[in-house]
């Protein structure tokens, strides 16, 4: 029984079994945390022959990565020419090129292992929910065009038919974009972490095992966990939102994203995004809305679940997106941890020789953190770091501080689109 209640642990297909670590043993890499970061990095490890286990406090895709929209996104949150701005021409080239390509990664992988996540690749689209979010999306498709990006703008009408509601002023059309069930994708990448054969030494996966402890002993690494140790020469810390107290959370301050998903719309709902693309507004408060493969409608805002003034919240925005819809009624809802850096940009924590780190996707992880995964897999094995900022800072005392203010933002505005 899952202990996490989103749609997505509703629909997908079971995870592999992963009985929580039992005795001491002994690895080359170590990685905490079972999302899309730990698990790709640990794929990657897999097939170069590394022995490699996976260490998780909960369940597979227990943090973002079960709980997110299923937007998979190219490039980073912030647009490709202030990635460049930030870490310079050389360092943003490479990542910008890394992270365009990121959605075919994704979607390679879902082919090459068969998962089973409601894998659409028609594309996301980025709505303009003012004249001037429409001017920022004419400015973002002018840097991605300039990359040869398949970008396209939307105009009022083109967005109206696309999602279904002339609440928006246009749109971005992103056509290397797709959507997922995320949780589905997360335990298909376990299933093929998993799978020990010809291309694949096979990674040992132990979920209910969260890390205590890291100390360094000798040239390597020794985790702790309550009922073993285990002895890695390497630690990749893949915790992003979720991770308590191992040392990595200062890079970070955690805002929370809450999402609510109808009933399977049926016929009524034909008219409703009818390409399947994932969409989300330009808002300084953002709105999302998407569909999954039985039909249902689900809508997503800033913020922790908050009852029934999340259910209201959701009543007034379907109104104002679908009024033809009438009436829906609220099948499920959650919500999750999102790591937002002050750059917008990733992090990377080399804090102590062998350990490693990588977080701070802002809101877009699936594609980062499966690239971001490998590339870290890589640099454990002789290969250079990918080009992130390097966080060095000690502890953040105003972090509960700013992760309260922004709750308590996210609240107020939910209240005011509540009325
Ligand atoms: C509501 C929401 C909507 C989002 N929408 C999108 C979207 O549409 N598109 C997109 O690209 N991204 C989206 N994101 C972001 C994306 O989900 C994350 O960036 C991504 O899942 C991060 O993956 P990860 O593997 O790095 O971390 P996570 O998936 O958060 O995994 C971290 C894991 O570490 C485990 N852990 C923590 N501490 C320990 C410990 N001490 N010992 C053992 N295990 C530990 C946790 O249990 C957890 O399972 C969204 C996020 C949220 C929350």
């Amino acid at each position: 029984m899952s202990r996490l209640d989103s749609l997505w642990a509703r629909t997908a297909p079971p995870g592999p079994d992963c009985p929580p670590l039992d005795g001491d043993t002994e690895t080359e890499t170590a990685i905490v945390g079972a999302g899309f970061t730990g698990l790709s990095a640990a794929l990657r490890l897999a097939e170069h022959g590394v022995s490699c286990c996976v260490l998780e406090a909960n369940e597979i895709g227990y943090g973002g990565s079960g709980r997110n929209v299923g937007l998979v996104n190219a490039g980073l949150w912030l647009p490709p020419d202030k990635i460049e701005a930030a870490l310079g021409k050389e360092k943003g080239e490479q990542l910008v090129s890394a992270l365009s390509e990121a959605p075919d990664r994704v979607f390679e992988l879902i082919d090459r292992h068969g998962i089973e996540c409601e894998a659409t690749r028609n594309g996301t689209i980025h709505a303009a929910h003012s004249p001037a979010g429409r001017r920022e999306l004419e400015k973002r498709c002018a840097a991605w065009s300039a990359l040869g990006a398949p970008v396209e703008l939307l105009d009022r009408d083109e967005a109206a038919k696309a999602i279904g509601t002339r609440a928006f002023h246009g749109g971005l059309l992103d056509r290397r974009a797709g959507t997922i069930n995320p949780l589905g994708y997360a335990r298909g990448l376990a299933h093929a972490t998993a799978r020990a054969d010809g291309r694949n030494a096979g990674a040992r996966i132990f979920a209910g095992t969260p890390v205590s402890g890291l100390s360094a002993s000798g040239t390597g690494w020794v985790v702790e966990t309550p009922r073993g140790r285990v002895r890695a020469d390497k630690v990749l810390l893949a915790t992003n939102a979720y991770g308590g107290g191992l040392g990595a959370d200062a890079a970070y301050t955690p805002i929370h994203y809450f999402q609510i998903a109808s009933r399977p719309l049926g016929e009524a709902g034909a008219e409703i995004i009818p390409g399947g693309q994932g969409v989300w507004d330009t808002a300084p408060v953002m709105t999302s809305a998407r569909r999954d493969r039985a039909g249902r409608l689900i809508l997503g805002s800033m913020g922790r679940l908050a009852g029934r003034l999340s259910e209201r919240w959701a009543d007034r925005a379907a109104r104002r997106l679908f009024p033809g819809l009438g009436r829906l009624e609220w099948e499920c809802a959650w919500h999750g941890r999102i790591a937002l850096t002050r750059d917008h940009l990733p992090r990377l924590l080399t804090p102590a020789p062998g350990l490693w780190a990588v977080m701070g996707y802002n809101g877009r992880g699936i594609g980062p953190g499966t690239v971001l995964g490998r590339w870290m897999a890589d640099a454990a094995l002789g290969g250079e770091p990918p080009p992130l900022p390097v966080h060095e800072a000690g502890p953040d005392r105003l972090r509960p501080v700013r992760a309260a203010a922004f709750e308590t933002a996210f609240r107020a505005w939910l209240t005011l689109k509540s009325i």
